[in-house]
């Protein structure tokens, strides 16, 4: 409408201001706000601060975008995925909200552009990369335009012993100063307590009303399993139950990342490394690839993956074991935020608990901070080893409740426990003889061989088939030791020490040699755990939705045909044209009129004026394109 407006603004429509629920059928295609979204979009609309606790997947963009729509003005995003702000801006515009972004990857006239705007109030939403607030220009910018609302996104980048901390975001306290009328609303999937706090002194949000959701993630199935041969037993979990799914590995160092995308590939699975060693350009492509394309796999260290908001991860695999319960959780989290059935795994063994507690005893800083890391590590490996439900586990964590889920590992095959306190006494009495009468320390293997009575050349070298303990463990297999070992580990009654990873005792160990201690352990099994899961859908390879219809399974795929071609056309990911769920709900209702289609959730009044007709046609049968169709 004014001659700023370029070809691409022009081809959005203008949404209509209205109520929320409104704007959320309309814009968005969704019947129904979710959790406290409702509370949270009328307490930001009516002016007032918020602070937003909710899991990744659980719908926070909605709670500033619908506000930013309703209110007049502009909504201001702050967000420091740089490299994702073109996607989110190509989602909004999708939708037919007027969505644009300043950062430091436009040049100059496209930065102007997008300003010009701001200023003519043309736009809906503003992304702005936190640093562009340190610059006065920025800040006059905003004052000659009308601010709706400032979104803080990703707001625990602000506390400062997280490991995202950006100290760009410790600017972000002036806002209020500068525009106290101006209500802001901060947001984050960082559940700790300590956090919590934080964000709110930080940023001045002491006043503000926080909403702390359920974190809860009920179509995600943790599993964590003992390791032996990981990269193998990822290969067999992706073949028997995520072929063709898109999926992230994460492993703790650059080359064992390299190496597993290698066997991936050779395994006939698509997969991409990413990690800090690699070029800016080839990870960014990297990783616009993992975005657009469906079914690619990535293996990153956790460099990978902060505001990744593909909705169709289908599983996240870790194959080192993670450092903190909230790593794991943000990590794991990137999966099924379209709200479909998805797998956390991770394998974990022996090793990894000597390799942490090396790192972290090798790590810089002082002993509160290694203490810090120590107290993280437990927990994870509490987690780890428990016989409880999984879920419950993590929620407790996070200060919230859960019943036993059913739909985790210890859940759908619960593990034995079993009385290992004389294992235990053996074990520890071999560290113990070898100490005393030998003044001698030695990792596990060495001990386990000792306790099997192993011959072996090194057992032969120190004379130890004279110690009287030789051969006193035969009763347990070596994987079985090797779990007493780790399990011994994890509740602290043993530890490791220096370079070789010795075993040596702790403070607690002699509780246990004096018999003042039970210790109980968790049965290692046989063969490595398979699940209930049924993995028939994966057969013939194709990506199947676990409950579509038979019959809706090959209008499915018709229909994802038909979102490549439209999303590699558009040059857009395939997720922005429609997600997962909505095409299932698609090819299972099989709509015949536009009026039926507008009624999918997922479905919006802008979608359905551009994608309606194809999908219409594509149900129908009918080649594309036989009609005369010039509108793009
Ligand atoms: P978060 O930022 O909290 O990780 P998103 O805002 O990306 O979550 O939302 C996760 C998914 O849920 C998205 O696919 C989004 O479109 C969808 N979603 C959010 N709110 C609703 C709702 N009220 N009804 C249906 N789907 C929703
Ligand atoms: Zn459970």
């Amino acid at each position: 409408m004014t001659p700023l407006e370029n070809g691409s603004v022009a081809a959005v429509a203008d949404v209509e201001p209205g109520l929320p629920v409104d704007v959320l059928r309309r814009v968005f295609g969704y019947d129904a706000f979710r959790g406290e979204q409702r509370e949270i979009v009328e307490h930001v609309v009516g002016g007032g601060d918020a602070l937003v606790l909710m899991p990744t997947g659980g719908g926070k963009s909605l709670c500033y975008q619908i506000p930013a729509l309703v209110r007049p003005g502009v909504g201001v995003v702050i967000s420091p995925l740089i490299a994702l702000m073109q996607d989110q801006v190509d989602a909004l515009r999708a939708l037919g909200v007027r969505a644009g972004f300043l950062n430091s990857t436009q040049d100059f006239d496209e930065r102007r552009m997008v300003e010009a705007e701001f200023l003519a109030g043309e736009l809906d939403l503003l992304y702005l990369a936190p640093e562009r607030l340190q610059s006065e220009a920025t800040l006059s910018l905003l004052d000659r335009g009308e601010v709706a609302l400032f979104a803080i996104d990703e707001a625990h980048c602000v506390a400062s012993w997280g490991h995202d901390f950006r100290p760009d975001y410790l600017a972000l306290s002036a806002l209020h100063e500068r525009w106290p009328k101006v209500p802001r609303i901060a947001l984050t999937a960082t559940a700790t307590k300590a956090t919590h706090a934080e964000i709110a002194a930080r940023l001045k949000l002491e006043d503000a009303r926080h909403f702390v959701a359920s974190f809860d993630r009920p179509n995600i199935q943790y599993r964590i399993a003992t390791k032996n041969d990981p990269k193998k037993q990822l290969l067999d979990l992706l073949r028997t139950e995520h072929a063709g799914d898109a999926g992230i590995v994460y492993c703790l160092s650059r080359a064992s990342v390299e190496k597993t995308a290698e066997f991936l590939v050779r395994n006939g699975i698509e997969a991409l490394p990413y990690h800090a060693g690699l070029d800016a350009r080839t990870r960014a492509a990297n990783q616009a690839r993992f975005l657009r394309e469906d079914g690619l796999v990535v293996v990153a260290t956790i460099a990978f993956g902060m505001g990744i908001d593909k909705p169709d991860v289908r599983f996240v695999a870790h194959l080192d074991l993670p450092k903190s319960i909230e790593g794991y959780y943000q990590e794991t989290g990137r999966a099924g935020r379209d709200g479909l059935p998805s797998t956390a795994w991770l394998a974990y063994g022996l090793q990894d608990v000597v390799q942490q507690r090396k790192l972290i005893e090798t790590s810089e800083g002082d002993d509160a901070h290694r203490r810090r890391l120590t107290a993280h590590l437990d927990a994870m490996l509490a987690l780890c080893e428990t016989i409880d439900c999984r879920r419950v586990r993590l929620l407790a964590y996070f200060g919230q409740h859960s019943e036993r889920c059913g739909n985790c590992d210890t859940c759908l095959t619960p593990p034995e426990s079993w009385d290992g306190t004389v294992a235990a006494q053996k074990l520890l009495s071999t560290v113990v003889r070898l100490k005393r009468e030998r003044n001698q320390k030695f990792g596990a293997g060495q001990i386990i061989d000792i306790l099997l009575g192993r011959k072996t050349a090194k057992v032969i070298q120190f004379d130890h088939d004279a110690l009287s303990v030789f051969g006193i463990g035969t009763e347990l297999r070596e994987a079985e030791w090797r779990g007493v070992v780790r399990q011994l580990l994890a509740q602290d009654l043993l530890a490791v020490e220096g370079e070789y990873g010795t075993l040596v005792l702790t403070d607690s160990s002699g509780e246990v040699l004096r018999g003042q201690r039970q210790v109980m352990l968790r049965r290692e099994p046989e063969r490595p755990t398979r699940t209930a899961k049924e993995p028939k859908a994966a057969q013939a390879g194709r990506k199947v939705p676990v409950d579509l219809p038979e019959a809706a399974v090959p209008v499915f795929e018709l229909l994802r045909a038909w979102r490549a071609a439209t999303a590699k056309e558009q040059g857009v990911p395939a997720y922005v044209i429609f997600h997962d769920a909505t095409l299932r709900e698609i090819a299972t209702t099989v709509p015949s009129t536009l009026d039926q289609l507008g009624t999918i959730s997922g479905v919006g009044e802008n979608k359905l004026a551009k994608y309606g007709q194809p999908i219409l046609d594509v149900l129908a049968g009918q080649p594309e394109g036989t009609e005369a169709d010039d509108t793009h």
